[in-house]
């Protein structure tokens, strides 16, 4: 026992009220957390105001600068000090804490930054004159005139310099700056109608490091537009729209396609009823929706809005506002995992277009690296571009070696290094002419046209309408094989195929005692073992659909997606995984010639299947590349 816990009968310090300053410091941490934070309830603030143009200005990462100017509403002279108190607000009467339609209503952001920093606050309503209060050290100074445009700019300087602890647990200036930009980015998402402008003035000058301009037209085109200006256009490109609702429930926005992942879930931005949120229930429900279409380490890109009756989900989790509560937590789980799930299955083969801008980039001279210090252009009536001056993937010369590549390719007109084209031609042998493919006819007009040929065992190339298509038919395969196998479980099961001779496999103890534990699940999945002697088992059944199989390999791989998932996750998308692994082992592998019906038999099946547009790894099974990209990629345009 210590001294401290019977220390009921010294010397006990009373109970006290803690002054309006110490209230203010303690509060302050939870809501402004750094930089970021701030700017991000100055910038909600300026949004609450109406404001159609916002401007944020930073030093340091913030640490010594934050300023954020709007030409909202503005603040009456007599209403700065109320401002700045804690719980005053002017957007609830607290009589409904449910219905809430501002991004404010806890009344104590500026409360909390007069007790962090050096803060100030100049105002101009309409029609008024301006004014300017100041807090310092906790202490509010009086109210001055001042000279202002309508609207509100609030300053914050040197944050946290009177708690020094605080302080230490900043990251670096550019890690803070890193933080302040998204804030900025995720509320300009939320605000399309609104220019956001961001400059940082490190060292004097500020210089521009965000901006987008108010977008028009009504709110679907101009989130649309927005989130492209954001994110970019290459996301806006390689997402499709949702639209789904369920039970009150609204989800629009934007998910990004497959093969658009990213490394990172750094391309996440969710929104309910307007207010960007980082929720883990939510974005644990987007990682659900995407889970058997991307490899682990891959996330996806989303921009979703959640939008409901503002009863329906609690904001007012904590301070910060970022976190919400469902009333009905399934619901928003269930809408996204399924809205989601239900439109990419739609989108179904498409595959990033990316992919075939990184084709067409690997092909064309103009896109290699710049070397020359000055962008290569390939122009046609450039000297020396005639004869190809083109060296292989090392692209282009650089302007500066043209000279000297012409001089050293151009042909020779009087020798006989070169003869001229005709006679080129005509001492050509005659190419080979593959007969007409009868069973072709017609498929032209199908999204993946019609096959022409199979090249090195492994990539059909087909032709389409205005374009060609490649396909990897052993990542394309793969797919196929796995929504079967899926397709089939959830209806009755996999069927097993019974082998002739049971395939006995070697193991470690644990390895064998693992997959025996699971000998159940397995059997659903159509794959039948049992214990057998020492340390093996005995592989009875595979499924079906895979044909024959190495059943040691694929036992190891479904061990090793055991050992992977651990104990966590759903139990379906860990049945989901280990039917991905197990598709791998019964697709054709790349290597087996196909015949012309097999090549088209594979596209159909590819057009109608969901998801065949990446493999079980999010890589894409297919690249279109248009004639026009063709074209372009010759120099025809
Ligand atoms: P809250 O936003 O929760 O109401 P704040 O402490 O952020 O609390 O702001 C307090 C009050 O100051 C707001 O309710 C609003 O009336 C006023 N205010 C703050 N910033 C602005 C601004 N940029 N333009 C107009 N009024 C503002
Ligand atoms: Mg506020």
């Amino acid at each position: 026992m210590t001294q401290h816990d019977h220390n009921m009968t010294g010397a006990r310090p009373a109970i006290r009220q803690l002054d309006e300053g110490a209230i203010n410091r303690i509060a302050a941490g939870e809501v402004v957390e750094r930089p970021a934070s701030a700017v991000k309830e100055l910038v909600e603030n300026a949004i609450d105001a109406g404001a159609r143009r916002i401007v944020v200005t930073i030093a340091d990462g913030g640490k010594t600068l934050i300023r954020v100017g709007d030409d909202g509403c503005g603040i009456p002279a007599e209403e700065l000090p109320l401002a700045l108190a804690r719980h005053a607000t002017s957007k609830i009467d607290g009589s409904d804490l449910l219905n809430i339609h501002s991004f404010g209503f806890r009344g104590e952001a500026l409360a909390s930054m007069g007790a962090v920093g050096r803060l100030r606050i100049q105002s101009r309503p309409e029609g008024a004159e301006g004014s300017e209060i100041e807090v310092r050290g906790g202490l509010i100074g009086e109210i001055r005139p001042c000279s202002h445009y309508h609207g509100t700019t609030v300053e914050l300087r040197d944050i946290f310099h009177a708690t020094p602890a605080r302080l230490k647990f900043l990251r670096s200036d550019r890690a803070e700056t890193q933080a302040v930009t998204d804030s900025v980015k995720r509320l300009a998402m939320a605000a399309p109608f609104v220019t956001f402008v961001l400059r940082d003035a490190t060292g004097g000058e500020p210089r521009e490091t965000f901006r987008v301009d108010a977008e028009t037209g009504d709110l679907f085109d101009a989130l649309g537009a927005r989130l492209g200006a954001v994110i970019g256009r290459d996301f806006r490109d390689n997402a499709i729209p949702i639209d789904a609702e369920r039970e009150g429930i609204v989800m629009t926005g934007l998910a990004g396609l497959p093969t658009y992942s990213r490394g990172a879930a750094v391309s996440q931005f969710l929104f309910v009823n307007g207010r960007p949120v980082r929720d883990r229930m939510l974005t644990g429900a987007l990682k659900a929706a995407y889970h058997d279409l991307l490899s682990r380490d891959r996330h996806p890109a989303a921009a979703l809005f959640l939008d409901c009756e503002p009863a329906q989900v609690d904001v007012n989790v904590h301070p910060a506002k970022t976190e919400v509560r469902f009333r009905e937590p399934g619901i928003a789980r269930g809408l996204i995992v399924s809205g989601l799930r239900q439109a990419l299955a739609e989108a179904g083969h498409r595959s990033a277009t990316t992919v075939a801008g990184a084709t067409l980039g690997a092909f064309r001279p103009e896109d290699g690296a710049d070397v020359g210090g000055e962008a290569r252009v390939y122009r046609m009536d450039r000297p020396g571009g005639r004869y190809g001056a083109w060296n292989g993937f090392g692209g282009y010369p650089a302007p500066a070696s043209v000279e000297a590549a012409r001089g050293f390719m151009a042909p020779d007109p009087g020798g006989a290094g070169f003869a001229d084209g005709a006679a080129l031609f005509e001492q050509a042998p005659a190419g080979r002419v593959e007969p007409e493919m009868p069973e072709a006819a017609g498929f032209e007009d199908a999204p993946l046209g019609a096959a022409r040929a199979q090249l090195h065992e492994n990539w059909i190339v087909a032709q389409t309408r205005d374009g060609i298509v490649i396909v990897d038919q052993h990542a394309a395969h793969e797919r196929l094989v796995y929504e079967r196998l899926k397709t089939r479980m959830r209806d009755n099961g996999v069927p097993g195929q019974a082998l002739l001779i049971p395939e006995i496999v070697e193991l470690t103890p644990s390895d064998r005692a693992m997959l025996l534990e699971r000998a159940e699940d397995l059997a659903a999945l159509g794959l039948v073992i049992e214990p057998f002697g020492g340390s093996a088992v005995a592989v009875r059944e595979t499924p079906a659909d895979l044909g024959e199989v190495d059943a040691g390999a694929m036992l190891r791989d479904v061990l090793d997606e055991l050992s992977d998932a651990g104990d966590s996750g759903l139990v379906q998308a860990r049945l989901d995984a280990i039917l991905s692994r197990m598709a791998c082992h019964g697709s054709v592998r790349s290597g087996r010639r196909m015949r012309a019906e097999e090549m088209n038999a594979l596209l159909r099946e590819m057009e109608r299947t969901p998801h065949s547009g990446q493999c079980n790894h999010g890589r894409p099974t297919f690249v279109t590349l248009s004639l026009h990209d063709i074209e372009r990629l010759f120099g025809r345009r």
